[in-house]
């Protein structure tokens, strides 16, 4: 097992790697996804907390030039202030998922509240797309089982991470994400980015930096799949 490079902190190592041991414990999560053998090596970029303002558009932008596909897991509140950016990611082919309404913690809020954030949300995202919502990411990746049990209930896939390097950390820089994400990320790889003016400077950058590297070995960066046809 790799230690981090000495000048990053311990968090984004331990939320990738240190967490690896617990993922099976929890039911209808995607961690990583399966990587074919013969398929070339496939990385799940998502971005946590948008649409917002200006960093959505400058997130599209930069995919776009590496031809580069991603998922979108939106706020709901964020999703009824920039509707016609929930249209543009989906209309340049990338995925959408559930960060419920106000991005409130399942380990503080009450199971009924969280469902409702959660239906409130799919609502006002189907009504800009037309589809459904199958894929949810818990705000804080907290995960409790009652949400597990609710997300497979309702044919919906929660979606964790392989690699979090940990853009929205005080002291990070786009350097230290570019360079944890180019090493630790692996076929088949789910990597958390923000979409949230806080991150913008860092991700932007970070993000140019990561499609470049993998673009340059051939790797390709895909939308996770609507949850009923992924692993
Ligand atoms: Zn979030």
């Amino acid at each position: 097992m790799a230690f981090p490079p000495a000048s990053h902190s311990w968090l984004p190592w331990w939320a990738s790697v240190g967490t690896r041991p617990l993922r099976s414990w929890w039911p209808h999560t995607w961690w990583r996804m399966a990587a074919p053998p013969a398929e070339p090596p496939t990385v799940y970029l998502t971005f946590d907390d948008g649409p917002t303002a200006i960093a959505t558009e400058a997130l599209l932008r930069i995919l776009h030039r590496y031809e580069a596909r991603a998922t979108f897991f939106l706020i709901g509140h964020h999703v009824q202030a920039h509707p016609q950016r929930v249209r543009r990611i989906v209309e340049a082919g990338h995925a959408v998922g559930n960060h419920t309404f106000t991005h409130v913690d399942a380990w503080q809020t009450a199971h009924a509240t969280v469902v409702r954030e959660l239906e409130h949300t799919a609502q006002a995202i189907t009504a800009h797309t037309g589809g459904p919502v199958s894929l949810l990411r818990p705000p804080y990746g907290h995960l409790t089982p009652a949400l597990c049990h609710w997300a497979g209930r309702h044919g919906v896939r929660v979606v964790m991470w392989d690699v979090m390097p940990a853009d929205f950390q005080r002291g990070a820089s786009a350097m230290s994400v570019a360079r944890f994400t180019t090493a630790y990320v692996r076929p088949g790889s789910i990597v958390v980015l923000h979409d949230n003016p806080m991150t913008e400077p860092i991700t932007l950058q970070a993000l140019e930096a990561i499609l470049r590297w993998g673009t340059a070995r051939g790797w390709r960066f895909a939308a996770l799949p609507a949850s009923q046809t992924g692993s």
